[in-house]
């Protein structure tokens, strides 16, 4: 049970600036000299930009290394999660401290008045999102949201309706945000909200018009030019082998040229891969997860243009608005398993484990395998034929619905038990602070979690996450995620949903 869940959405709400000041920082922290960020998506990018404008690590010399081409020098790494088409920004949230966070950052993604700001230049577009869960709908007059809810025990039709209690929260707090949020009771509301001219999906849900999606792809080059800015971020293009130790403390990290980067303080941000580096058993897992896009017309993308993004939190599926026509379908769901064995023995839980490791013990661990590494990689048929059901039920174009995909992906979430991000000092290892888990949603906080997170590296975590991002003891080694939100079945392994194509 997360009692924590109860949290007040009005205490955490959007007093959104992009602070460059440090928040009150708890007395036991002193800021290294040298900072090594491993992995430079939202939470190593972010993080290096928070951290670059903050006066307690002005004399820190901060580096982020990726596996970005070194030809290329772009940051992050193209198969990175937080490089894409479009990801959805939205507040709407079951658990009221996501919900404020989502509220937060939207106040910068909306930003949109000079070329330079976040939301400017296509970056960030408001056209809706159309939230819907298959099943009984809630009956009316239901109370919205329970004082206090068990995160894993949600269906897609619990987390819908409290997600929509706490927008109604939100809009009820911010002029700007009223009327923008409807319930759609019955599906022929849901049709005519998905304004498509006859799409829809789910029994019930609403639509919240303050929700939209960025260009994550030109959204990361923007954050990565901003970082860069700032002069105070030394970038290296290299893959780190292996995380190096001595004693109980971390002290850097060994590239697969040889290379070792030294840090007093190193922050593993390596997202889905950061099994190859540590042991999350229990924590974490990656999971591979399905995304089509499809050419379209030019009379196509305008039938679609007024289209919401539509999200079904019982299957998963979603369509985002097209743009530039191409449209892209996806499925959030318990995704893919990808058994490997790491090339170099990942960091134990513990030293005292490290001491006792023996070579021939090394386990598989599921690590993301994309078509960075395998041009031929495509998604398996289960997936694929998962994104025809969507565009067949949402997308009322008979023509699109058999044409073959342009580009398919697989893109990997590193998912926790209950899809709570961990955002914390490792427990047991000396001078190193994670940041992963961000089971598939933390991209819309892009703006404003690098300070979340360097407020945690600062010792003084956001009290709204207290509880939630932590390194929690392991039940059990396995992990499945259950927050309300997956389509798929749990436990599919990628090799054997590939061999059946
Ligand atoms: C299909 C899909 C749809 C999504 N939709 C949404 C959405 O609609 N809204 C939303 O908010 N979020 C969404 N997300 C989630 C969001 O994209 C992620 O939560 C977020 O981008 C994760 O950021 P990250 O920094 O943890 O990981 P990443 O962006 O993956 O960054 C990790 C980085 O670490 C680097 N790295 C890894 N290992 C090493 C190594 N050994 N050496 C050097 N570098 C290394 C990688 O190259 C990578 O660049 C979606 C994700 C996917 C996959």
């Amino acid at each position: 049970m997360d009692s924590s869940f109860s949290s007040s959405l009005a205490a955490t709400n959007a007093t959104t600036t992009n602070t460059t000041s440090s928040p009150p920082t708890s007395s036991t922290f002193s800021p290294p000299s040298s900072l090594l960020i491993i992995g430079s998506g939202v939470f190593g990018l972010g993080t290096a930009w928070a951290l670059s404008r903050r006066p307690a690590f002005s004399n820190c010399s901060i580096t982020v290394v990726d596996r970005s081409d070194p030809n290329t020098n772009v940051f992050p790494a193209s198969d990175a999660a937080s490089v894409d088409t479009s990801r959805i920004v939205r507040a709407d949230y079951a658990d009221p401290a996501y919900a404020a966070l989502g509220a937060e950052a939207q106040v910068l993604w909306r930003q949109q008045t000079s070329p330079t700001d976040l939301g400017a230049c296509g970056r960030y577009h408001e056209s809706g999102l159309l939230l819907v869960a298959d099943g009984v709908p809630p009956p009316p007059n239901t109370p919205p949201r329970p004082a206090i809810i068990d995160k894993t025990k949600l269906t897609g039709m619990d987390y819908a309706r409290y997600s929509w209690a706490n927008v109604l929260q939100l809009a009820a707090q911010n002029p700007a945000l009223a009327g923008q949020v409807r319930e759609t009771p019955d599906v022929a509301a849901i049709r005519a909200e998905a304004r498509t001219g006859g799409g829809s999906s789910g029994a019930w849900g609403y639509i919240n018009d303050g929700s939209g999606w960025a260009d994550a792809g030109a959204s990361m080059a923007w954050l990565y030019q901003q970082v860069k800015q700032t002069g105070r971020v030394t970038f290296v293009a290299g893959t780190v082998t292996s995380l190096e130790h001595k004693g109980s403390a971390v002290t850097g990290a060994k590239l697969s040229d040889g290379r070792v980067l030294s840090a007093d303080l190193v922050m593993l941000a390596a997202g889905a891969w950061t099994a190859s580096l540590l042991d999350i058993s229990g924590q974490a897992v990656a999971t591979g997860q399905v995304l089509g896009y499809l050419d379209i017309t030019e009379a196509e993308q305008a039938q679609l243009s007024n289209m919401p993004t539509i999200l079904n939190l019982s299957s998963g599926l979603f369509i985002i608005p097209p743009r530039n026509r191409v449209l892209k379908i996806a499925r959030h769901a318990y995704g893919y398993l990808n058994p490997t064995v790491p090339q170099t023995e990942p960091l134990p839980q513990s030293p005292s484990a490290a001491a006792t490791f023996k070579c021939d013990s090394q386990q598989s661990v599921s690590l993301p395998l994309t078509s960075a590494s395998d041009p031929t990689l495509s998604i398996p048929a289960e997936g694929a034929e998962d994104l025809r059901a969507a565009l067949r039920e949402m997308v009322p174009l008979p023509a699109l619905w058999d044409r073959p995909f342009t580009k398919t992906r697989l893109c990997w979430y590193s998912d926790t038990p209950t899809g709570d991000f961990v955002v914390d000092y490792h427990p047991q290892w000396q001078n190193l602070f994670v940041a992963f888990g961000d089971s598939g949603h933390a991209f819309k906080f892009m703006p404003v979690i690098g300070d979340k997170t360097a407020d945690c590296i600062m010792k003084s975590c956001p009290p709204e996450f207290k509880g939630k991002w932590h390194w929690k003891p392991a039940n059990s080694s396995t992990v499945v995620t259950e927050d309300g939100t997956r389509g798929g079945k749990p436990g599919l392994i990628l090799a054997e949903a590939l061999a059946q194509r």
